[in-house]
């Protein structure tokens, strides 16, 4: 969170100017835009419901180079109701609400991701994760701005340290996509900032100075928002820091601005191996051949993929539907990795489902499917506590010589427990060994060695 003195650092636009199709600083964006195209919303047409039918809708004047431009494609984001009603007609009531809301909670949509949304479908998935509901409003008391207070665990500005061994490196907060579920909306009505150079240092110096640093995790915002030549000035000083270990990349472009991973950007992130990439894809309709071509490119340059959903009420709350897409990243090659509780953020409430629902899911999918294809459903705790993974119960009872257990079919087990470890206790902490196979400690070690047989 940033202070007054700080905002003024920052690229922030003047109130007309927030989300606007310009956003991205020219500093950012070394190429003046293609020039932005009317939506030609034809109300004769029937609706597409796959991408390119739908691109050319909507965007039928756009040549394909240009389309594949993930500049045009940012510069001519969808980020006004006026605009939106172009492509999905709204009632005139429907208008002003959404305006309403759109003035707490801004709009802003790729032409890409908006193409992907059928407009035969009032539930569409997509169209619920990118278009604004008024729901975000009359439900807009329940929760908090900051749930997960990374206020409190602001060392330096835009760098979040909440673990000993990671921080966290947010660098815009500008996304091609406001997603209506984003943790991260008080950042919203902000207007679009991208780190200083000063900020930057800043932070450099803190991830220098702090040798337990082995993993940092550029965020954002969206952080491919930035030009490939910033994100290169930046990663390079990064990995020039010699206790980090790893470098990892939040970023929802595979999902809502493929365009992004050009071969411009994975020539770069090579250069910085080991370099992992955690994406946002929330249902199986958003993995088309665009996506999978952007996750692919990752792959081939060394960046292995993992993604990170989202439980969402209406759009992904069923193992039905959770398991379409744990597939479909599996057959494209993404690993699934978290699936989070949605936090208890204001203007999410509408989007957020009971606690049980996500258990109930990883239940139906354990045993029906590969243990690869399941993601691991955690809740991230409030004032910063973190996160705590959750798991349907499969112990029915436990004791010191036998568990019972049941299956993924309900089926009930019993389970012989082996005899409690004999601990060796060491000054630095406790080693244990199986009875009867007692450790073979290195005869020079130097820590005095105590035996203890653990009582039966
Ligand atoms: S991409 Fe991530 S940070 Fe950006 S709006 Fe969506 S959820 Fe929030």
């Amino acid at each position: 969170m940033k202070t007054s003195s700080e905002k003024t650092k920052s690229q922030i636009k003047p109130e007309s100017e927030k989300y606007s199709m310009e956003s991205c600083s020219n500093e950012d964006l070394e190429e003046e835009p293609p020039g932005k195209h009317t939506i030609l919303g034809d109300p004769e047409d029937k609706p597409p419901g796959i991408t390119k039918k739908t691109r050319y809708k909507f965007f039928r004047d756009v040549p394909s180079e240009i389309w594949n431009d993930w500049k045009w494609q940012f510069r001519n984001r969808i980020t006004h109701v006026g605009q939106l009603d172009q492509v999905i007609p709204l009632s005139a009531e429907d208008k002003t609400q959404l305006k309403l809301v759109a003035m707490r909670y801004p709009l802003s949509v790729t032409p890409y991701y908006l193409s992907l949304i059928n407009l035969d479908d009032p539930d569409d998935p997509i169209r619920k994760q990118a278009i604004p509901s008024t729901m975000e409003m009359t439900m807009g008391l329940m929760g908090v701005e900051d749930p997960l207070c990374e206020k409190k665990d602001t060392v330096v500005p835009g760098l979040v340290h909440r673990y000993p061994d990671r921080v966290l490196l947010v660098l815009t907060d500008i996304c091609p996509v406001l997603c209506r579920h984003c943790t991260r909306k008080r950042e919203w009505r902000k207007g679009g900032w991208v780190r200083s150079p000063a900020e930057i240092e800043a932070m450099l110096a803190y991830i220098s100075q702090n040798k337990t640093v082995r993993d940092v995790i550029i965020s954002g915002g969206d952080p491919l928002t930035l030009s490939t030549k910033h994100l290169d000035s930046i990663i390079s000083r990064i990995r020039a820091i010699r206790h980090v270990e790893i470098i990892r990349i939040g970023t929802r472009c595979p999902v809502v601005l493929p365009q992004r991973i050009d071969d411009e950007l994975c020539s770069m992130l090579t250069k910085y191996d080991p370099i992992w990439l955690n994406t946002h894809f929330n249902h199986v309709r958003e993995i088309t051949p665009e996506a999978a071509e952007a996750c692919d490119r990752l792959l081939r340059s060394g960046v292995p993929v993992n993604n990170q959903s989202v439980l969402l009420r209406g759009i992904n709350n069923s193992v039905e539907a959770q398991t379409e897409l744990c597939h479909g990243l599996l057959k494209i090659k993404v690993r699934p990795y978290y699936l989070f509780q949605c936090d208890q953020v204001q203007g999410t409430e509408h989007l957020r489902t009971p606690v049980e629902v996500g258990i109930k899911i990883i239940e139906g999918m354990r045993g029906h499917t590969s243990g690869l294809a399941i993601p691991t459903f955690v809740i991230d705790l409030p004032q910063g506590g973190g996160k705590v993974p959750l798991q349907p119960e499969y112990i029915l009872a436990q004791s010191e010589e036998e568990l019972v257990l049941r299956n993924y079919e309900g089926r009930i087990f019993r389970y012989r427990n082996p005899a409690k470890p004999v601990c060796h206790e060491l000054s630095a902490g406790v080693l244990c060994q199986d009875v009867g196979a007692l450790v073979n400690l290195p005869q020079e070690s130097p820590v005095p060695v105590r035996v203890r047989r653990s009582p039966k």
